[in-house]
């Protein structure tokens, strides 16, 4: 019953304070992702007695936090990612993809740690006037503005409970369109925990990297997958659907393991199925028959998490199969495949004996930071040969690019009004 006194979040009680700082995006456009963050950031305190204090938009720095903050012990944590695109169209506002989405993830990552309940739409109109604020550093397209709402549980004892002391704020980050390319040798040695280093070798790498002389490609670079049967990211019962913090560092040394066997990242399995590529949903593409292409990618089943992307690129390829001839036709997609779309349980041994028949004709991963991301090989922890994926120029093969680029431009504002975009 107290629940019922607390005040919702409400938007229309900010207060903005601005910095004195006047950032501006670099002209050369070059970013280590995730590294560079815009002048402002929205803050929203929880408090058990009173609820969602009033919301404000105050200088980017440190937050002030209980070292007994149950966020930092026991990872009452979660955090989404989206973008915010400057729109081609002259005079529009900018663009935010499905942020509906977001928001109702965000809320069930919340449930499951039982953080506090918030209003999404509020949420969304208060990142709409953060970005407002710092709108000057949104990139221009391809290019975009990276928006990191985070909740965490501030309640500052070390008793095992949930958090009613909470805070919502939001990052802004302007980041490019795909993923790295590594810089030319000499490559950066990162070390490793057992101590040995590797070195980047020139090309393609998926990963964030420290090194600030990356430079952003215009072609896609395929990257390689260690198919990873000795630690797994989610489990039958677990939280694998929800984007919590806890679900990341776990992730870490099995991908350094994969790095230093020569892979960008992991392709996650369970109990014989394939899972997620990295921080990526993964999609195969086989041939079926003459003519015949199935595409298709795990089934929501608690372990994966739900994807924007995912949920995206399913619909864009199901219009396509639905009416290949019309405007939902993915234009790279030769016009006599005929394509299936399907969600379903893909296991190991099918990736292999398809690969090696010839029949694993593309895997890409999506997610909001590389929209696409293109496999070109996926190595195998029982030591046999790496599987190999046929290579294409410009990097995606003709599923991918279809899907890549109808789903750009709706994200970049060529297709005005479309119902996926929402103006600032
Ligand atoms: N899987 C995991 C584990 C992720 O962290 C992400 C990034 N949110 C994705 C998939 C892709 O999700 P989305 O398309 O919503 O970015």
């Amino acid at each position: 019953e107290e629940e019922e006194t607390l005040r919702p979040l409400d938007a229309s009680k900010l207060t903005i304070t601005r910095s004195e700082k006047n950032s501006k995006l670099p002209e050369d456009l070059k970013f280590v992702w995730g590294a560079t963050f815009t002048d402002h950031m929205l803050i929203i305190h929880h408090s058990p007695t009173e609820g969602w204090l009033d919301p404000q938009i105050v200088p980017y720095g440190p937050l002030q936090l209980d070292p007994a903050s149950a966020c930092l012990h026991y990872a009452p944590a979660l955090f989404e990612g989206m973008k915010a695109y400057r729109s081609a169209q002259p005079g529009a506002k900018p663009l935010l993809f499905r942020p509906d989405m977001n928001m109702a993830r965000m809320k069930r990552s919340a449930a499951r740690v039982r953080l506090p309940d918030f209003d999404g739409e509020e949420l969304i109109k208060l990142i709409k006037k953060l970005i407002e604020v710092d709108q000057h550093m949104i990139p221009p397209p391809p290019y975009a503005l990276y928006i990191r709402p985070t909740m965490i549980g501030t309640r500052p004892t070390l008793g095992v409970a949930p958090s009613s002391h909470a805070m919502i704020y939001v990052i802004l980050s302007p980041v490019g369109p795909f993923f790295p390319t590594k810089p030319a040798a000499p490559a950066p040695a990162l070390p490793i925990p057992n101590g040995e280093s590797i070195a980047y070798t020139n090309g393609s790498s998926a990963e964030p990297t420290t090194s600030s002389e990356i430079t952003y490609s215009a072609q896609f670079s395929p990257i390689a997958l260690l198919a990873t049967t000795s630690a797994t990211r989610s489990w039958p019962g677990g939280v694998g659907e929800f984007k919590l913090a806890g679900n990341y560092a776990p992730c870490f040394a099995p991908q350094q393991k994969a790095l230093a066997k020569g892979y960008q990242q992991n392709l996650w399995c369970l109990e014989g199925r394939i899972s997620e590529a990295g921080q990526m949903n993964m999609f195969c593409v086989f041939k079926r028959g003459e003519g015949e292409v199935e595409v298709t990618t795990p089934r929501l089943d608690g372990t994966i998490l739900p994807g924007v992307t995912r949920d995206s690129v399913l619909a864009l390829l199901r219009a396509h199969a639905a009416n290949a001839s019309g405007t939902d036709k993915l234009e790279a997609i030769p016009a006599d495949w005929k394509i299936t779309v399907s969600e379903r349980d893909i296991d190991l041994s099918e990736l292999v004996t398809e690969a090696r028949a010839g029949n694993l004709l593309e895997v890409f991963g999506t997610g909001t930071a590389a929209i696409l991301c293109p496999v070109n090989r996926i190595g195998l922890e029982d030591g046999s040969d790496d599987l190999m994926m046929p290579s294409f120029s410009g990097g995606l093969g003709p599923v991918a690019r279809g899907v890549y680029e109808k789903i750009s431009s709706i994200q970049q504002g060529d297709i005005p009004g479309h119902q996926w975009t929402v103006e600032c």
